[in-house]
């Protein structure tokens, strides 16, 4: 079973790596979705996995991290496209959530990634 919590945050990014001329280099903003995943069986006594209210805890310092932030200005997102930033929050998140088992970006409403670690 997996369940997933979704968070949104405002942040500002630009990619330093894309082709001169393209949009993404310039200075812009997303309402970035992202939804955490974890796996596990489902306790016969509570019924779930994990109460959502400990995902919404333990990713807390992390939302305060990246949201209404510049994400290039925070070490390791230098270049913050959706892959580096799902891989960013699992890099930050599995040592306190083992049970994570996917993170999922969507960058805007059509556009995202799900990363499901190395
Ligand atoms: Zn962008």
């Amino acid at each position: 079973m997996e369940i997933f919590k979704e968070f949104v945050f405002e942040s500002a990014h630009r990619l330093p790596h894309v082709p001169e001329g393209h949009k993404c280099g310039r200075l812009h903003g997303h309402s970035f979705r992202a939804a955490i995943y974890i796996a596990g069986e489902v306790d016969p006594h509570t019924g779930w996995i994990r109460d959502f209210s400990e995902i919404k805890a333990i990713f807390k310092p992390i939302y305060e991290q990246l949201d209404h932030n510049y994400l290039n200005d925070i070490p390791g997102l230098e270049n913050p496209t959706s892959e580096n930033l799902a891989k960013w929050i699992w890099q930050q998140l599995k040592p306190v959530l083992p049970e994570l088992s996917r993170v999922r970006i969507h960058e805007t409403c059509t556009s995202g990634c799900e990363y499901h670690g190395e």
